[in-house]
């Protein structure tokens, strides 16, 4: 126990809540499978990050999170791995229509880049990752979900905008992030993502990210997370 909070000292890392999973040291300890690995291997990500260190084994255990960390710090990544797993972990992840994960975003750059990411990650796996986000053919993407995918990353506007077409249902979604929280309160999308939280069945994993926590997305978290593990790294938040 001292051994890993000193390793936590030299990390950076706060983390708060019960039954805290140690932090890995190396992506070798998070058991992923060898596909996964391989993937890793290919973006010559030699070692975790300081916030995938820690968050990795929470994420994988099936615990919510909350992780405070600024831009630059590889939170794309921690969400993404265990997504895939949890994605493949799903007794019947060859049939059905509906996304298993959810990612949201604030603006369709970031949106893009997670969506590359998962692109990344999930391609041994061959799993669809559908990109929906504003300005471009609402009619394109409606296409491309009535399709099916297992993976939807989104800008809140536009998925609620597909949402209400009917293009997706949200029946097998068991897997939530949100990420940059704090940016997408800053651009108004509260309301668009409690709806899209309420159409998510309430036993699903959630994960927030966020560089900032300003009142409401605490607010918010309180209210959507089941009993969060809280990481921070280094001085924010
Ligand atoms: P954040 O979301 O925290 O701003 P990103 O997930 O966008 O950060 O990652 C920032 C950069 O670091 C990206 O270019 C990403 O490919 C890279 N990166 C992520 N994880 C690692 C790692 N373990 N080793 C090396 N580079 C990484
Ligand atoms: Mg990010």
């Amino acid at each position: 126990d001292h051994e890993i909070s000193e390793y936590r000292k030299t990390l950076a890392i706060r983390v708060s809540g019960f039954d805290i999973p140690k932090p890995i040291k190396l992506f070798e300890d998070c058991g992923f499978p060898s596909p996964l690995m391989g993937a890793i291997a290919k973006q010559a990500y030699e070692k975790p990050t300081t916030i995938q260190c820690q968050a990795l084994p929470i994420v994988l255990s099936g615990r919510d999170i909350i992780g405070i960390a600024k831009t630059g710090s590889g939170k794309t990544a921690a969400f993404v791995l265990p997504m895939i797993v949890h994605i493949m972990d799903q007794p019947e992840v060859d049939k059905g229509q509906g996304p298993i994960g959810v990612i949201c975003a604030p603006t369709r750059e970031l949106a893009h880049q997670i969506y590359l990411e998962a692109k990344k990650f999930s391609k041994p796996y061959g799993l669809r990752v559908a990109a929906v986000y504003g300005g471009v053919s609402k009619l394109d993407q409606f296409r491309e979900l009535k399709a099916g995918c297992e993976i939807v990353v989104a800008t809140p506007g536009r998925l609620i905008d597909l949402l209400k077409m009917k293009a997706l249902t949200m029946t097998r979604a068991t897997y939530l992030v949100l990420d940059e929280a704090d940016r997408m309160f800053d651009l108004g999308f509260e309301p668009q993502i409690r709806s899209i939280v309420g159409q998510i069945r309430p036993d699903r994993q959630t994960l927030l990210f966020s560089a900032t926590m300003p009142y409401k997305v605490e607010r918010l978290a309180r209210e959507i997370l089941s009993d969060p593990l809280r990481v921070t790294v280094g001085e924010v938040g």
